[in-house]
């Protein structure tokens, strides 16, 4: 059998732990005995990022830019613990929001729905995509603890000397306080790729902010939405049969859950960090749910939404067989591999992402699955290594 052939270089961002087992074994077992894979090599494991002092995370981000399409593993983000577990020089930032920060964008987040795995709120009939604005806000904050008593300002100085200086509070003892920003800028590419990806999946798009109390931050997101849609989208929407409809955010809670889904609920950096993680839990599992990063000028990066699975790594390492669920770092290799084949107009590497997609959801819905899904399915399941689980899936593509 010849393999399938391809043009331009994937970004591959490698990673830490049980994650970075399965990387292997998902390339090894699903991908190269059937696509000569090209890729550009990142290793963004921990001890890597250290030796460089974290120059390769950012090399990643701008190779994907130059690339287009990157696919990223799950990766440690250290803490006090980890700095003494790896003998770090430093307790490096999240390589995620590195990324984040150099691509700009929106994290696009959707559960992965198999039979027999049912929602846990009862209306949800169809995925419901989490859209995330990637950038600024509480992630790039300026924080501080007060130690007693004094005044708290905020102040902002123009290039040309112009001021605006407004008290945040009069401490009468000790406290914390932050500042926080977004851009302009931002807010709108974020507004694009949310109408756009709207689009482009025909599901109506909801945005919630929280502008009755944050009158002048949050109120700038909902205006820039609304302005964008009047000028740009809705003649496109209208034609779609789709709506664009805006929503404070406890609304939005209350209406999501009542929903049937199907739909795009676009949310501020940290509400799409919460809401996606709730999401994911009452569909079923992190492992079961895509991710891709779309950056206003049209890169991509996939990865999958949870983190290294630390815990099922130590089990490994003492050689035990962990049955780590390997979906969502499937669903990030075939989401990357499909995209490459449409920039590339490479038709049968499409379909090879479809393929890939395809055998593993059958597998699932035979029966055969790891042991997080076997716990949620409703019926007779068989619960499988992760080793297991891909022979699986490698039978069906062959
Ligand atoms: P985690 O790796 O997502 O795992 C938390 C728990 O969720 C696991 O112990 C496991 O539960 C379950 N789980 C998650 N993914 C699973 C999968 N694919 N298959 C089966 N079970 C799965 O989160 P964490 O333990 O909080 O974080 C571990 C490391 O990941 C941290 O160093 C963190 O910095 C990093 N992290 C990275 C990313 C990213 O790169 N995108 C995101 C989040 C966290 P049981 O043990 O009960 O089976
Ligand atoms: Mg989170």
């Amino acid at each position: 059998m010849s393999k399938i052939q391809m043009k331009t270089p994937l970004v591959e961002m490698d990673g830490d732990e049980m994650t970075r087992v399965l990387w292997g074994w998902i390339k090894e077992m699903l991908i190269e005995p059937f696509v000569d894979l090209k890729t550009e090599y990142y290793d963004l494991g921990l001890k890597k990022r250290d030796e460089t002092n974290d120059q390769i995370t950012i090399d990643s981000a701008n190779a994907a830019k130059k690339y287009g399409v990157a696919v990223k593993c799950a990766t440690i983000t250290p803490n006090a613990q980890r700095v003494e577990e790896y003998g770090l020089k430093e307790m490096w930032k999240s390589p995620n929001g590195t990324i984040r920060a150099i691509l700009d964008g929106t994290v696009f987040r959707a559960p992965i729905l198999v039979n027999g795995v049912r929602p846990t709120v009862r209306t949800w009939k169809k995925p419901i995509t989490i859209a995330r604005h990637a950038y600024g806000d509480v992630y790039k904050n300026t924080e501080a603890k007060i130690p007693g008593p004094g005044k708290a300002e905020l102040v902002y100085t123009g290039e040309g000397g112009e001021e605006i200086r407004k008290t945040v509070f009069e401490f009468r003892g000790p406290g914390v306080l932050q500042g926080m920003y977004n851009l302009d800028e931002s807010i709108t590419s974020f507004a694009h790729s949310c109408f756009q990806y709207a689009l482009s999946t025909k599901q109506d798009l909801w945005f919630s902010t929280k502008d009755t109390i944050s009158k002048i931050y949050d109120h700038r997101f909902k205006d820039i939405f609304a302005e964008l849609y009047e000028k740009e989208y809705r003649e496109a929407f209208e034609r779609a049969g789709i709506t664009y409809f805006y929503t404070l955010i406890d609304d939005a809670v209350a209406r999501v859950v009542r929903s049937e889904g199907g739909f795009i609920w676009a949310c501020k950096n940290y509400d799409g960090d919460v809401m996606s993680d709730m999401i994911a839990t009452a569909f079923g599992s992190l492992a079961m749910m895509t991710s891709v990063l779309v950056s206003p000028s049209g890169q991509y990066e996939y990865e999958a939404a949870h983190g290294t699975v630390t815990r099922h790594y130590y089990r490994y390492l003492k050689g035990e067989e962990t049955s780590t669920n390997p979906v969502a770092t499937i669903f990030a290799w075939s989401g990357a591999l499909r995209k490459r084949g449409e920039l590339d107009q490479l038709k049968d590497l499409q379909a090879f992402a479809d393929r890939l997609e395809k055998a593993m959801l059958d597998t699932i819905n035979s029966g055969t699955m790891t042991k997080d899904l076997a716990l949620l399915y409703d019926g007779d399941a068989k619960a499988v290594t992760s080793r297991e689980f891909l022979e699986e899936i490698a039978k069906r593509l062959q």
